[in-house]
């Protein structure tokens, strides 16, 4: 029980539109929806190329990427109780959440 932070990650980049001096920070929300699509195997590969550039930069979206993906990985093998339905439901809401904006954004 060491972190109860309700929101996963890249808390500095999140919803805040930093303009400081380069994109880095405004960039990682466009990330986020790349992340959600490389996991769910939706990503095209010039945006893998960009986003891979970027994991290499970002720790807060690195450690994102390894949450968001070793939680999917569980969901799809064995049931596996170590895995409260918490955690599960919230990441699932997460994920769907990423995913309907990016929907929302597209229109
Ligand atoms: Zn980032």
């Amino acid at each position: 029980m060491r972190h109860s932070n309700k929101n996963i990650g890249c808390g500095s980049c999140k919803r805040k539109k930093v303009s400081t001096r380069g994109s880095q920070k405004e960039s990682c929300n466009e990330f986020r929806s790349l992340l959600v699509r490389k996991i769910v195997g939706e990503i095209l590969p010039h945006e893998k190329r960009e986003l891979d550039v970027h994991l290499a930069q970002c720790l807060l979206c690195a450690t994102e990427e390894r949450e968001f993906s070793t939680a999917l990985q569980r969901f799809g093998s064995l049931p596996d109780p170590e895995i409260p339905a918490e955690l599960y439901e919230k990441t699932r809401q997460t994920i769907l959440g990423y995913l309907r904006e990016e929907k929302i954004r597209q229109k």
